[in-house]
């Protein structure tokens, strides 16, 4: 890394941290450079919305915050928001006509937490309409680029936070993951991804999808910023009926205990025909370097795995269904013009707001739940969740975490499964398992599949991201996968 200001963007959190307490330089110098670099790199198309008054002025403060020595844990550090989490006064769009012209009254806790701690927030990131998606091609607004290679996806669905951080553009995201919408991207992107235990994070103020499977996270460049970012969004959320009142430990004090004695589950399952032979082989080069650190490595068995998609497709929009009733042109977002009547309104609102994959969930979740069919599909998924969760807790008997791939193959072409839902879906066939159970999961860049980067996951028990962070932090300072940069983002 070479000195100087214009290579700040190239630091972690942490190393941003160190040079704003030692007053190597302000926070307004570090959040304006960051502005024009997201101004140079438009054509990624990383943003949907760029705050860049607003980030000045809360750069202002927080130097002035620290100057006085009354600072936050996150105090001047710059970070950007999936545009899924209301921001007071912002627009927050979902990637979705819809919610094209949505600013909201309030801030989501997440966002409210992060700003206390002292983060100044630049913008908000495009993705996959309404999170649905893989790719981030559902979006409104267009696909996001692959800072690796332009012509590929950076997954899906936060995949301009997943972008922005790929790219040096910024140094950590906020994310939400549903069934893999963080660690998915991250993997494809070569950054690190947390989805943290269900109920750890606030989702008050956070744009539902599913409700019982959505967590927010981060996308950072290191397991040691993700502890960071995480000590500062969890936290129980009286406004959250599902937020656990839980202590939340110091993440970044716990990450040097040594892994001596860690037992890691190997799943067979994970490396069947379905995984690029490449990923498969980076993945197993990082499995020997957790060995070499003192984990032991332990074969378990998830046998419902494949069962882990189709249960997924029909929970998910279900609960989709059932959230995205309240667009209906009256009380929230895009209203259709001169309607006839009522129905027509709603009709009309609906038809035009949402694109296809969010009105395939939703036809797809109305079926399910319908008096005829609900006992065949969504009961029965149902129960296939809870074998699912059983298969985890048993894993868990004899194992501290799972190592696995966290996507089948690396980055795709923009354009290659569009037109094929059924191969966008299996994409996530290793993250699912996660978001099912609750459970947390993070992805770090483990090495490179022709020149594109693979992401190792690492899923725990609940409440275990202490483990998961201290394992994935490890592997991170033998390796520097993570420190990896785009040619062209240097
Ligand atoms: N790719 C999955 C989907 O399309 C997961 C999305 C997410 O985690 N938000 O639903």
């Amino acid at each position: 890394m070479s000195d100087g200001p214009e290579s700040l963007h190239l630091q972690t959190l942490s190393e941003l941290s160190a040079g704003l307490a030692a007053g190597d330089f302000s926070s307004r110098e570090l959040v304006d450079l960051l502005l024009r670099r997201i101004d140079d790199n438009k054509s990624l198309n990383a943003f949907i919305t760029i705050t860049a008054e607003g980030a000045l002025a809360a750069a202002d403060t927080a130097d002035q915050a620290r100057a006085a020595g009354s600072g936050g844990p996150l105090c001047g550090l710059p970070i950007v928001h999936k545009d899924l989490f209301c921001t007071a006064g912002v627009r927050t769009t979902c990637a979705s006509r819809m919610l094209d012209n949505f600013v909201a009254p309030y801030d989501a806790t997440v966002v409210a937490n992060l700003a206390n701690a002292g983060a100044v927030y630049l913008g908000k990131t495009n993705m996959d309409e309404f999170a649905m998606g893989s790719s981030n091609e559902t979006s409104y607004f267009g696909d996001v680029k692959n800072p690796w290679d332009a012509s590929k996806s950076p997954g899906g669905s936060s995949g301009g936070s997943a972008a922005a951080v790929a790219a040096r553009l910024i140094p950590a995201a906020t994310g939400t993951d549903t069934g893999g919408s963080i660690r998915q991207p991250a993997a494809l992107t070569g950054t690190t991804g947390l989805k943290p235990t269900y109920g750890r994070v606030s989702r008050y103020g956070m744009v539902a999808f599913a409700s019982s499977l959505d967590q927010a996270g981060v996308i950072t460049r290191s397991a040691e910023d993700a502890a960071l970012m995480l000590g500062a969004m969890a936290g129980f959320d009286e406004r959250d009926s599902t937020s656990v009142d839980h202590p939340v430990p110091d993440y970044v004090s716990l990450l040097d205990a040594p892994l001596k004695g860690l037992r890691i589950g190997i799943v067979k399952q994970h490396f069947d025909d379905g995984l690029d032979a490449q990923c498969a082989a980076r993945v197993k080069e990082a499995l020997v370097a957790l060995e070499g650190r003192g984990a032991s490595l332990v074969e378990v068995d998830l046998p419902n795995l494949d069962l882990s998609v189709p249960t997924y497709y029909v929970v998910a929009p279900a609960e989709c269904s059932s959230n995205l009733s309240r667009f209906d042109g009256v009380r929230f977002g895009h209203r259709a013009e001169d309607p006839k009547d009522l129905l027509d309104l709603y009709c009309r609102s609906r038809a035009e707001g949402f694109g296809p994959e969010v009105k395939r969930r939703i036809m797809t979740g109305t079926y399910v739940l319908s008096a005829g069919y609900y006992d065949a599909y969504y009961l029965q998924a149902q129960k296939v969740r809870q074998l699912i969760s059983q298969d985890f807790k048993q894993a868990f008997d004899k194992v501290d975490l799972i190592a696995g791939p966290t996507a089948p193959t690396p980055a795709f072409a923009l354009g290659e499964k569009t037109d094929d839902p059924i191969t966008m879906y299996l994409n996530d066939i290793y993250t699912i398992g996660a978001n099912l159970a609750g459970l947390p999961g993070i992805s770090i860049p483990c090495g490179f599949s022709d020149s594109l980067p693979v992401g190792l996951q690492l899923v725990g028990p609940h409440f275990a991201e202490d483990v998961v962070l201290r394992c994935a932090h490890q592997y991170q300072s033998i390796t520097d996968w993570h420190r990896q940069c785009p040619e062209n983002f240097r």
